[in-house]
């Protein structure tokens, strides 16, 4: 495709999802005017008993990011401690805030929440341009990189833009359409597993604990939210199972819930709509598939739920690559982000590979197995050391 003669945008930002927008204003912060395209605004999700449907656990190393650029959320449910326990055996591992001397080990967000006041704060900013459209067509030189955004089909508009860029951050997630343009080979992982998600209130308050059951089938997770008696449930498991609890009924649901959850919060009260859908996961073979493009969260990496580590690892994509580009007034230096790819590519394969493995690990279920694994887990809890480690990592402070 022709490279235009237009003057190129210093940096653009392919994507305005919760990591797009947060790069977008990290590097606004910093002095640099930035572009960025998303074909729309964030759009509204399924809500369930008064919260959003969706939510994330972020760590303290995200809240560092997003309180530096005003977009942390009024709406937010600490939790202080986690608990983690499994279906055979009776060993478990609790992380406690305290023990970190800390007030929380992270925050459940609702997105919406979160997508809100980040694009309040992309509309505040005079250095960030938005442009709504679908990025259809990516051109490389030596010099630039040449985005063809098409107008959304409700604008009305008919014309196609082009865009050129010094730098080019693609956040367009998964399935990121500048991965494809470039042919960016892309290792697919399948888990074999989907996630049921929805909200639930419980009789006993989830006291801000973030609990999770490893079950044969795949983990449970429940996750505590602004109100002491709702909590937001991601259980991973085989399709079939999913399609089974989908189809129960209400009734019947809250049953099997409460039950796998051994009514640690009580018997399960009410619940909002079940989704299931499919989890992946997938890692390409860069992040800096051309000198001046670099893939940036899920459009890089997308890795299981079960650690609440995604969009935690897009956040840190942006905190280590700031300090590349903070001082830069061009992005002509060779090997200017050689190295922050190679640390990215070795930190989200060592987290998939980390996921994997503790999938493993809890789905073996001879007997033999299951004893060593809870003489393992058992000994884990009690050195402080180590789970302060573990916590350390889980809680992005490690850089
Ligand atoms: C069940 C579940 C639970 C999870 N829980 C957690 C958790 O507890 N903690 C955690 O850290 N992570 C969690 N995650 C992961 C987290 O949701 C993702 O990592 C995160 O949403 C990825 O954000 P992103 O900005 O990279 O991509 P996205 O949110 O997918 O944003 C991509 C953006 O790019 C735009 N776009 C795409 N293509 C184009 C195009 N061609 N042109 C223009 N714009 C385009 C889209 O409109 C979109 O706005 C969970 C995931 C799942 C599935």
């Amino acid at each position: 495709m022709p490279i235009s003669s237009k003057v190129a945008e210093k940096i653009v930002v392919a994507g305005g999802g919760m990591v797009g927008a947060a790069a977008a204003l990290s590097l606004a912060r910093l002095g640099h005017p930035v572009t960025l395209i998303d074909r729309h605004r964030p759009q509204d999700g399924p809500r369930g008993l008064g919260i959003d449907i969706r939510n994330v656990a972020l760590s303290p190393g995200s809240h560092g990011l997003l309180a530096q650029i005003e977009a942390w959320p009024a709406r937010t449910a600490p939790y202080q401690r986690m608990d983690v326990w499994e279906q055979w055996g009776a060993a478990g591992i609790q992380f406690d805030a305290k023990s970190m001397h800390r007030d929380e080990l992270g925050w459940l967000v609702e997105v919406a929440e979160l997508s809100e006041k980040l694009w309040s704060r992309l509309d505040e900013s005079p250095l960030v341009n938005l442009i709504f459209g679908d990025i259809a067509a990516v051109g490389l030189a030596d010099h630039q990189v040449e985005l063809t955004v098409v107008p959304p089909a409700d604008s009305g508009s008919r014309e196609t833009q082009i865009v050129p860029a010094e730098l080019l951050l693609a956040a367009d997630g998964s399935n990121s359409s500048v991965r494809s343009l470039l042919g960016v080979a892309t290792q697919s992982l399948p888990t074999h597993q989907v996630a049921l998600t929805t909200v639930v209130k419980t009789t006993c308050p989830h006291g801000s604990i973030a609990r999770q059951r490893f079950l044969l089938d795949g983990p449970l997770a429940c996750l505590p939210s602004v109100d002491p008696h709702i909590s937001s449930i991601v259980w991973s498991q085989s399709p079939a199972a999913g399609e089974r609890r989908l189809n129960l009924s209400e009734h019947d649901f809250k049953e099997a819930l409460g039950l796998a959850l051994e009514y640690r919060l009580g018997r399960i009260e009410a619940v909002a709509e079940r989704f299931v859908f499919p989890l992946n996961q997938q890692l390409a073979e860069t992040p800096l598939p051309h000198p001046r493009v670099v893939l940036l969260g899920d459009a890089f990496r997308v890795v299981h739920p079960l650690a609440g580590q995604g969009v935690n690892l897009g956040f840190e994509d942006i905190r280590h690559l700031l300090p590349y580009v903070a001082a830069q007034r061009t992005f002509d230096q060779p090997g200017l982000l050689s190295a922050y790819a190679r640390r990215r590519h070795r930190r989200s394969q060592a987290m998939i590979d980390l996921l994997g493995g503790l999938r493993q690990i809890y789905a073996q279920a001879s007997p033999a197995f299951a004893l060593a694994r809870n003489v393992g887990v058992g000994w884990v809890n009690g050195q402080h050391w180590l789970k302060r480690k573990m916590m350390f990592e889980a809680m992005g402070l490690t850089d």
